[in-house]
């Protein structure tokens, strides 16, 4: 483990992976049967604080840096991808603007509900015209007396069916844009004017949704703004840059997975008179694979410790996603070829986070887009 981890971190991480194995693994195919969490196992992460690692500490968090933050979170990624989805997101994307930006009431308010779990988050920015492209958001948000109303569409949004709270990314005016014309909200469950639109069907992420979320004179109050008027973009951008190395934390975790089952199966399964492991071919997929992983951990903490020392990571936090999440989509596909037939069969689990994995190489920008960002920077500069 990373000699810059805090020993409390190493110890919770210790824990974590204790949870994982007595009490995600066994419930992982009835997860994936389901859609859904069981109650007991909620219960149990609420117990850990585990919605809240990323919250300060007087919010009713644990208030951990970036860097613990993201090793615990790769050690929870070992389980369902479902498991991950519900924390990462109170962790992150859906509690990153209220941290960074909200005002007191707002942290007051709204930072303990996330920590312990009994509210659930999602942010929404992503809409049908405009995904990569996040300044081209059609949502707008008008003033009125004591407050804003919201008008428009967003799609593909985690979380949206059971969330409590929604950070809302919204064009306040048409001629500036990202330049100051787009601002944030926190949107309520239940206001009036907001409905969840249809639940995407999706090729792996059982248990995680998505969904529309559809703004129709929806009213927001003024106390629910989030930084100042035409600060939105700004913060969404912030709000990704964290995000991106907590996609990373998830896929590495994913694939140490991934990786430790192949070596299992190569060392059990026989062929020839022989173990499968003592084939070259099987030995070079093992072997790419433990090194890909190795150098992606390396930047992960290498980046997350920037970031919790005031660096500029916004090159870095592409990089790291990028390598992270593009390796272990490899490691994932190798995996699965090791297991030859069984790999592609349910009982194995492997096709299941192969199906996972391919999410990462799109949300939270896509990879082309981390190449298009890291190539503006060299170019730049
Ligand atoms: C599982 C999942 C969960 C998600 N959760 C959320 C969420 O909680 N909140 C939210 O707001 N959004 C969420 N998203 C949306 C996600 O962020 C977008 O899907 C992503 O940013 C890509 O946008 P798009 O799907 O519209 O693709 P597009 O932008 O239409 O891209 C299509 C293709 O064109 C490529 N492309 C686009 N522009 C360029 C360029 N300039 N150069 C080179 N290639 C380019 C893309 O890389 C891609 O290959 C989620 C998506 C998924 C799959």
């Amino acid at each position: 483990m990373d000699d810059r981890i805090t020993p409390e971190a190493r110890h919770f991480i210790e824990i974590i992976s204790r949870f994982v194995q007595d009490e995600c693994m066994p419930v992982e195919d009835a997860i994936e049967d389901t859609g859904r969490l069981p109650d007991p196992l909620v219960r149990t992460m609420k117990h850990l604080g585990l919605f809240g690692l990323r919250i300060p500490v007087v919010y009713g968090g644990s208030g951990m840096n970036l860097l613990d933050y993201c090793f615990a979170l790769k050690e929870l990624s070992k389980s369902h991808d479902a498991i991950r989805a519900i924390m990462s997101v109170n962790n992150g994307i859906g509690s990153m603007a209220i941290v960074n930006d909200g005002t007191e009431d707002q942290k007051a308010h709204y930072l303990p509900l996330l920590a312990s779990g009994e509210y659930i988050s999602a942010f929404a920015l992503t809409e049908p015209g405009a995904g990569s492209d996040a300044s081209a958001i059609a949502t707008t948000a008008a003033k009125s007396p004591g407050g804003w109303v919201l008008n428009g569409m967003k799609h593909f949004i985690t979380n949206a069916p059971i969330a409590d709270i929604f950070t809302v990314i919204a064009v306040t005016d048409k001629e500036k844009r990202a330049k100051g014309g787009i601002t944030a909200f926190i949107v309520e469950k239940g206001s009036k004017g907001l409905t969840i639109g249809n639940i995407h069907n999706t090729m792996g992420g059982k248990g995680w949704l998505q969904a529309e979320v559809i703004f129709d004179d929806c009213f927001v109050p003024d106390k629910n703004l989030v930084g100042s008027i035409g600060s939105g973009f700004k913060i969404a951008m912030k709000t990704l840059n964290e995000g991106r190395l907590s996609a990373a934390a998830s896929a590495i975790g994913i694939g140490e997975r991934l990786l430790s089952m192949g070596v299992e199966y190569a060392k059990l399964r026989k062929q020839f008179g022989k173990a499968i492991g003592e084939f070259e071919a099987i030995q070079w997929m093992l072997a790419d694979s433990a090194m890909e992983l190795y150098a992606a951990d390396r930047m992960l903490a290498d980046t997350a410790y920037r970031f919790d020392h005031g660096e500029d990571i916004r090159t870095q936090s592409s990089m790291t996603k990028l390598f992270a999440t593009e390796s272990a989509f490899k490691v994932a596909d190798r995996m699965l070829q090791l297991h030859g037939g069984m790999g592609f069969m349910k009982e194995t689990k492997v096709e299941r986070m192969f199906r996972d994995i391919r999410a990462y190489r799109i949300f939270e920008g896509t990879s082309e887009i981390q190449r298009f960002m890291i190539a503006r920077e060299l170019l730049k500069n």
